[in-house]
């Protein structure tokens, strides 16, 4: 029978990684959340970038329990609709020609390194193999991916890394243009740095990637895991720039809160993958995929971008008259609904003690960094509960204000 479970039980049963909220969140629907006590809370923090569509949305109820009483897996072994049906769908609505499926985010940054790698080699010879990246970019948690996320909190336990790796400073294009050449293989970028505060590529950092790794045949990897499935107000962020990359990696949304992760490109970049040169149990899994099919019908409806604006606006709008009233915020930023408000004064550094005072309030907010408070609530967000979270945040900044 169910065991009783609490908050301590995380202390004493779980490996320490994380250090959740006091509460245990058991149900959901849309933006309100309840937990094991029936408090309900306003989520602005949608499972980080997750939860593209809130909670439990009933079309996606129906996408899951309709393949759950076809096929849940098969393995790679065999092929699959759902994952034909995703493929098709994702080169439909992109720039790419083929899709890699994973379940993760850093596993197809993961696919997208070792392509890169691999396209480099094959093309140019083994020399080519050198990744750039930028300073406190977020790119997963495998030994590949915190060795390019360049954050040495993330990596300095874990070496020796893998070689090869360079970082510029975000939005710097002079060491950019240092650090790219004939031995670069791919640089990787997030359109915005999402764990890394919220802050948007300048366009012209985008531009001189893109033309840096022209000049030099390097591949551009666009890690759109967070920014991706309509989070900055396109289906990609890319596709608000003047820059399409070569290989772009999606997750988080993508799946509305089944685990997924792709790996787009075009033809001939995808042709350095053979048979036997990647692949992961799950990756194209029908459950996760017809999930994910679902989410993208969904999110590519001229309405439901259309409203992410609308969101984009009463969010910002609000955030910046709490800001005035508490002079806590030193500045709103991000795109669509990844939002980003950077803590000043006597707040400085304090994220985690607005999002405790939050949750005092019933608000689930996040953080990027100690500095930024981060929200990445549903793109379907009613304006209710828009309304609702901003008067809980009000409360919960009067009280440290
Ligand atoms: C969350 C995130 C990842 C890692 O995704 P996981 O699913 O946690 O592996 C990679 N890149 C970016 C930009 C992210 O925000």
């Amino acid at each position: 029978m169910n065991q009783a479970v609490t908050r301590a039980t995380f202390d004493q049963v779980m490996v320490q990684t994380y250090q959740p909220a006091g509460f245990i969140p058991v149900r959901g629907a849309g933006s309100r959340v309840w937990d094991q006590d029936g408090r309900e809370f306003i989520d602005f923090a949608g499972g980080i970038a997750v939860n593209a569509l809130g909670h439990c949305h009933p079309e996606l109820q129906a996408a899951l329990a309709e393949q759950a009483g076809k096929l849940w897996h098969i393995s790679n072994v065999f092929t699959n609709e759902p994952a034909l049906r995703l493929a098709s769908k994702l080169t439909e609505l992109t720039f790419a020609d083929r899709a890699f499926f994973c379940n993760s985010g850093a596993e197809a940054n993961e696919a997208a390194l070792k392509l890169a790698r691999k396209y480099a080699r094959d093309h140019f010879g083994a020399e080519k193999n050198r990744i750039v990246a930028c300073d406190n970019s977020f790119h997963g948690r495998t030994l590949f991916t915190v060795s390019v996320g360049g954050q040495p909190k993330y990596n300095q336990d874990f070496a020796p890394l893998p070689e090869a790796i360079a970082h510029a400073p975000y939005n710097d294009i002079e060491a950019l243009e240092r650090l790219v050449d004939a031995h670069t293989c791919a640089v990787i970028l997030e359109p915005v740095q999402g764990e890394g505060g919220v802050l948007a590529a300048d366009p012209a950092f985008l531009l001189r990637a893109r033309e840096l790794c022209d000049r030099h045949g390097a591949l551009l990897i666009f890690d759109e895991v967070q920014t991706g499935v309509g989070r900055t107000g396109s289906l990609y962020a890319y596709m608000q720039t003047d820059v399409v990359p070569d290989i772009l990696t999606s997750a988080k949304s993508l799946g509305g809160g089944f685990p997924i992760g792709a790996m787009l490109t075009r033809d001939a970049i995808a042709a350095s993958f053979t048979p036997g040169s990647h692949g992961t149990t799950y990756g194209g899994n029908p459950l996760a995929c017809a999930v994910a099919l679902r989410v993208l019908e969904i999110v590519s409806r001229p309405e439901v971008l259309a409203g992410i604006q609308d969101r984009h606006g009463r969010l910002v709008a609000g955030l910046s008259a709490l800001g005035d009233k508490y002079g806590l915020f030193k500045e709103i930023r991000g795109k669509g609904l990844l939002l980003g408000c950077e803590l000043q004064g006597k707040q400085a550094g304090a994220a985690r003690v607005v999002l405790h005072a939050a949750e005092a309030e019933g608000l689930m907010l996040l953080q990027a960094g100690p500095n930024v408070v981060r929200l990445a609530p549903s793109l379907l967000i009613e304006h209710q509960d828009i309304e609702e979270g901003l008067s809980r945040l009000d409360r919960a900044l009067a009280h440290i204000a």
